[in-house]
């Protein structure tokens, strides 16, 4: 197809450069038809295929791509003929799985390469890649429902050159000099990936996330509360101020359970403001601002600003230093109210953490609401459940937990989870409220862990209880939620 014809037709030219194709739809049709045919497909939306084609006009050519795959609605984009030509001989070759492709010698350059780990690791359902310089290898590992798997182990020689070139494409970055931003054409939509160069012993070590911003946050009848909790929470993010904690191991764990509250009480009659770095969804009816700290534009700033307005609930993605703190308790008490997370590893300690902070145990009695610790266990694939015995040693943990007839379920492995034998992640989650007997004890100085045992006392479902449940649900297995206690 020519410019002309194009402009005739009034639809701009596809640009093919940086697309990452869907492997799944390539099955679709072998090399020599794509050839043939003058058409790539792309990606499949909604029933639709999308498909990348010199001859948009080709009804024949349509009609056969309509028998191939099976669809009939068929979405021809229309693109120069040399770039689709460029684009067949580009993704055809490197269908190939990446451990195969890197097994078989130096014959991609190191843009190809890169792009094939994406595109993999997208096709995995995997949110981060890590590649980290060893003694004399590199190694690539997936994040694959927040589990990291080692995807392939290859010579740093002849490949060191593929970490210079992920620091080329973070270059624009925009914060510190080692994090970067790069948006990738993933079919359907661009995804926004966070590169972030760490140096090590034997060199350094790279990590991409994805951030999808068109994912929808989970809603909070779908995070894997208890009935008794989901109620608990419903009633506390209706409160007028106060503060509401939320903790735990991953960063985007956490941020899906404060996304699921929000998503509870966004509306247009409530001011909802958030503090955010990066904005990882975009929310309905809540206003979400980006920390730029290059600009001045810092966690304190931005809260300071968000007092002043008349806003009623203020989101902060994580509280990290003193001054955050100071003001996140000062805004509670001037009725707003303050849904944040605490970044650390255990929660056993977030009191002594907002102590650390230099948050007065008072401000601490008085203004905390609720504490909600959470970890999460991945799903057993439900293609694959299989009935198994779990591990004696395993199951000392759990010696009165299970009834003794109880029959255990895992994943053996298949092609829907990537032969991992899980398949998604659900939140456990154990919530502390803030009781009188508890605000006086906190009021008093006292520790995390004395304050959790009087609510486990009082009736709170523990983490650990909440796997079981889970476990006894046949949703996950016993040796996930030992992983889950360790994190
Ligand atoms: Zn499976």
């Amino acid at each position: 197809m020519t410019e002309s014809q194009n402009v005739k037709h009034n639809i701009p030219l596809l640009d093919l450069r940086n697309y990452i194709v869907d492997f799944g739809v390539l099955d679709l049709f072998d090399r020599k038809i794509a050839e043939r045919l003058l058409a790539l497909p792309l990606y499949m939306a909604n029933g639709a295929l999308a498909v990348a084609m010199a001859h948009p006009d080709n009804i024949l050519a349509i009609d056969e791509i309509k028998l191939l795959s099976n669809c009939n609605n068929i979405i021809a984009m229309p693109c120069e003929e040399k770039d689709v030509m460029k684009c067949i001989d580009y993704n055809y070759s490197f269908k190939k799985p990446l451990a195969d492709v890197i097994g078989s010698g130096r014959e991609q350059d190191d843009d190809k390469l890169i792009r094939h780990m994406i595109s993999e690791a997208l096709k995995m359902g995997s949110s981060d890649i890590c590649i980290r310089s060893e003694r004399d290898e590199l190694r690539l590992d997936f994040k694959i429902d927040g589990v990291w798997h080692t995807i392939v182990i290859f010579p740093k020689i002849p490949y060191l050159s593929v970490i210079e070139k992920i620091k080329d494409l973070a270059a624009n970055n925009d914060t510190c000099p080692d994090i970067g931003r790069c948006i990738i054409n993933a079919g359907v939509k661009e995804i926004e990936t966070r590169i972030a160069v760490f140096f090590q012993d034997h060199g350094e070590k790279i990590e991409m996330r994805f951030v999808d911003k068109d994912r929808v946050p989970d809603k909070i009848e779908n995070m894997g509360f208890s009935e008794e909790n989901e109620k608990a929470l419903i009633k506390h993010i209706n409160a007028d101020h106060g503060i509401i904690f939320v903790s735990g191991p991953g960063d985007y764990a956490r941020i899906n359970t404060l996304y699921s509250l929000l998503g509870k009480i966004a509306s247009p009659e409530k001011k909802i403001l958030t503090i955010e770095n990066p904005i990882l969804h975009t929310i309905r009816h809540v206003n979400q601002a980006q920390i730029d700290e290059k600009i001045g534009f810092s966690y304190a700033e931005a809260l300071r600003s968000f007092i002043r307005h008349d806003s009623d609930v203020i989101m902060i993605d994580k509280i990290k230093d003193m001054e955050t703190a100071e003001l996140a308790f000062r805004a509670s008490m001037s009725g707003h109210l303050i849904i944040a997370a605490v970044y650390q590893s255990g929660m056993h300690n977030l009191l002594a953490r907002l102590k650390d902070l230099g948050v007065d145990p008072n401000m601490l009695s008085s203004c905390v609401i609720c504490v909600l610790r959470q970890s999460f266990v991945r799903l057993i694939c439900r293609s694959c459940k299989v009935e198994y015995t779990p591990d004696e040693v395993i199951m000392q943990n759990f010696k009165n937990d299970f009834p003794p007839d109880m029959k255990f379920y895992k994943g053996r492995g298949c092609p829907d989870c990537n032969n991992i034998g899980y398949c998604g992640t659900i939140g456990l989650f154990e919530l502390i409220e803030f009781t009188g007997p508890i605000r006086s004890k906190v009021r008093d100085g006292a520790a995390m862990n004395t304050v959790r045992n009087m609510a486990i006392e009082a009736g709170m479902s523990s983490l650990r209880q909440d796997g079981i449940d889970k476990v006894k649900r046949q949703i996950t297995t016993v040796e996930e939620l030992v992983r889950a206690l360790k994190t």
